[in-house]
């Protein structure tokens, strides 16, 4: 069994296995400041399945495209399916999920699907080591209007003429509904188990003891445990999630400058110091865009 891993920013990867392409989200057409990944989803020639983790623009945009270009299943919320299903995917391609499910790929791989949260965007966050206290238990409204501010300051001035990001914005607006339920996929082979998830936030008692070979773990913005904000840093957080989860390696996403200037890269380095320090023996591996790696080997 062969299995290799490329990058396509945010949390965006492409997993194959043998003969298997598997979409780990879709997110490849940004705007013209970011740095460029190396693919559009409307060159992507080859998918078997798509795994979304989210239903969020930086997640999901493209995958309708790359459904239709290559018939490929979509795996994803009832959220994303709805929108996939809108967008016009043929219906034989779109499997909901909540949690739960397992996916036969073939005798020798097997995805699990695990609920998930995703980071507190209606919490204050900063830098990865920048301490972050207090918005617990805010009511759901107040929760809704501050991801409204959000992500409004996120899309920039809507003054004429419309920044890149602003038209980026409209362009990539497909009537989600909040982010749509966060997923988590165990993806089981014969050299291994994969964890890839594409947003800082878990149920601890769900990713308790994976004990994956390789975690795919995305670092940027407010973690999220249990539905609350964490309190303390983004460097606290994966300590956390890492001491949960127990993988032996990690691979870290989201950190890159995805939607500049709306977004800044993050700061790695106080994330691996710690790393390194409290968990000496995992190895953690750096991607770039679109440079191809080979796994669990
Ligand atoms: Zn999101």
């Amino acid at each position: 069994m062969k299995i290799t891993l490329s990058w396509y920013g945010v949390s965006t990867f492409k997993l194959e296995i043998d003969q298997y392409t598997i979409f780990l989200d879709t997110y490849m057409d940004r705007v013209p400041e970011a740095d460029d990944v190396g693919l559009k989803s409307k060159d992507v020639k080859k998918a078997d399945y798509i795994l979304i983790g989210h239903s969020h623009f930086d997640h999901m945009w493209g995958a309708d495209i790359i459904g239709k270009n290559t018939g490929a299943e979509i795996i994803g919320s009832y959220e994303t399916i709805r929108i996939m299903s809108e967008e016009g995917v043929d219906e034989k391609q779109l499997i909901p999920v909540a949690g739960g499910e397992s996916i036969q790929i073939s005798k020798d791989i097997r995805i699990k699907v695990l609920p998930s949260q995703h980071s507190c965007i209606w919490a204050k966050s900063g830098s990865s080591d920048d301490i972050c206290l207090g918005d617990l238990n805010l009511d759901i409204r107040q929760r809704m209007k501050n991801v409204d501010e959000f992500l409004n300051k996120m899309s920039g001035s809507d003054e004429s003429p419309l920044s890149n990001t602003q038209k980026h914005r409209r362009e990539t607006d497909q009537g989600v509904r909040g982010e749509g339920g966060a997923l988590a996929y165990v993806i089981d082979t014969l050299k291994g188990r994969i964890l890839w998830k594409d947003s800082p936030g878990h149920w601890r008692g769900i990713i308790n003891d994976i004990k994956p070979d390789l975690a795919i773990l995305p670092s940027a913005g407010r973690g999220n445990i249990d539905g609350e904000p964490i309190q303390g840093s983004l460097v606290d957080f994966i300590d956390k999630e890492i001491e949960l989860i127990k993988p032996k390696e990690i691979i870290f996403s989201h950190h890159d400058d995805w939607m500049p200037p709306s977004t800044k890269a993050y700061n790695m380095k106080p994330i691996i110091e710690s790393v390194n320090t409290k968990y000496p023996k995992i190895k953690i591996t750096t991607m770039e865009y679109n440079k191809e790696i080979e796994l669990l080997n």
